[in-house]
């Protein structure tokens, strides 16, 4: 039986498994079972378990998170006659590697594995379960990102941070108690993931202006209210407030469950997240250890807004514009991504070749509709939350606000303006400045501000 989906946002259980028909056109399912928010939670595991008839578990942790709730997931199970396989992760690198080292010692029999730990442990076992067919469980050891709920799992794939197909995981578990005793650091990168929905719906809302593409103001509001609610609570997260920690494990649940709802991650990524993907993939190939996602994504969004704000204010020269979609060089294009991505390059040009985002013909026509909805654009940009507020709350959090704080370079920066877009299929604001022939001269005039406030 379908139901409607819900005009106002409710909380994440309304949402699991069931079919919600929504008046975007399309019907929207997640498929997550269950959800466990709260002190304990962990203590539901073997209920769980043995409530959907599975024997044969494989547990999937690290040396850290095996100390954290590994070990209490195996003897938890073992208490009510489940006895699971557990693996410690040896590869660092979320790749091809790491994905071998975890099939060779799966046990044959396996019926569910269980990811305990964050965005990565969580992100490679939704993609390893969806292609062997296997149902997957995360337990949480921290909140610092929204991957848990989402149906998609990142992973490096030739050396590139690459989306892959995956399903959602069938349990969350987020026991509060485990959570409080992760690294604050985690718990304020998960904040900084949450503020990044601010950029990327507006990301969305400029699709849907200028390509026409499909939106759901439903889900979108789903997304809002997730960072409203936590926007209010930076001082209790500071201050390590249980209740707190609950309402950001719940948001970043929610805006994955988001993604679930829409069969993509068009909600809950943006611009923002295409800088920290950029990020990754050089900081990578240099052999550096990057900062946390969330706390990428954090300094994302304070660039992205700043950027909007600037986009804003700027002269936009339509004929130039349109000049320039004319003489479009592909080989010049080419040649820039293979500075700006190296090895990485290959991947970004193949997606580029079905994308077709910077062709001529379809620059010139979303020049046109950009041209005819500049006002209401313009109205979108301005109404965002500042950037300098923003950046105030993240401060207060103690996440990272400014490419410097997480090893970007003002060179970096400048690439990361000029060629993050392109690391995804996705239309954000970087497209649209792209198209208007003006990216290049506002992330300058973003770049000079930063160096006058950090001089
Ligand atoms: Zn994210
Ligand atoms: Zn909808």
């Amino acid at each position: 039986m379908r139901e409607k989906m819900y005009p106002e946002p409710q909380p994440v259980s309304a949402y699991l498994c069931r079919e919600l028909e929504c008046s975007c056109g399309r019907v929207h399912y997640a498929d997550i079972a269950a959800v466990e928010i709260g002190a304990g939670a962990i203590r539901t595991l073997p209920e769980y378990t043995k409530k959907w008839g599975y024997a044969c578990p494989y547990i999937v942790c690290d040396d850290i998170t095996y100390k954290i709730a590994g070990a209490q997931c195996e003897n938890l199970l073992s208490q009510v006659g489940v006895y699971a396989k557990l693996h410690i992760i040896k590869r660092l690198g979320f790749d091809e590697a790491t994905l071998g080292e975890l099939l060779i010692d799966m046990p044959a029999d396996c019926d569910v594995i269980i990811a305990v730990g964050t965005g990565s442990i969580s992100d490679i076992i939704r993609y390893m379960s969806f292609k062997l067919r296997l149902p997957c469980f995360t337990v949480a050891t921290g909140a610092p990102m929204d991957g848990f709920a989402a149906g998609i799992g990142v992973m490096n794939v030739d050396g590139l941070k690459t989306t892959m197909p995956a399903h959602s995981t069938k349990l969350i578990i987020g026991d509060t108690d485990i959570l409080r005793t992760a690294p604050y650091r985690m718990t304020a990168a998960g904040f900084g993931d949450l503020i990044g929905k601010l950029s990327c719906l507006n990301d969305w809302e400029l699709a849907r202006l200028v390509t026409g593409e499909h939106f759901c103001g439903n889900i979108a509001a789903l997304v809002k209210k997730c960072v409203d609610d936590i926007l209010q609570c930076a001082d209790g997260l500071k201050r390590g407030e249980p209740e707190v920690l609950g309402r950001v494990m719940e948001g970043l649940v929610l805006s994955g469950t988001a993604i679930s709802l829409y069969g993509d991650s068009r909600p809950a990524s943006g611009a923002e997240h295409h800088m920290s993907h950029y990020w990754e993939t050089v900081f990578e190939q240099r052999g550096v250890r990057a900062a946390m996602h969330g706390e990428q994504v954090a300094v994302g969004t304070v660039l992205i807004l700043m950027f909007c704000e600037e986009l804003a204010r700027a002269e936009i020269d339509f004929d130039l514009a349109r000049a320039a979609a004319r003489s479009y060089d592909r080989a010049a294009w080419e040649a820039e991504i293979r500075r700006a991505y190296g090895a990485a390059a290959d991947g970004v040009i193949a997606i580029e070749d079905s994308a077709c985002k910077n062709e001529t013909a379809g620059r010139l026509r979303r020049i046109d509709a950009a041209q005819e909805k500049l006002p209401l654009i313009r109205e979108k940009l301005n109404a965002l939350p500042g950037a300098e507020h923003l950046a105030k709350l993240l401060r207060t959090v103690g996440c990272p606000c400014a490419p410097a704080q997480i090893g970007v370079d003002e060179a970096t920066l400048k690439d990361t303006f000029m060629y993050c877009k392109e690391i995804r299929p996705r239309y954000t604001v970087l497209q649209l400045a792209y198209d208007l022939e003006v990216l290049d001269s506002v992330s300058d005039r973003v770049i000079e501000r930063i160096k006058r406030d950090s001089a």
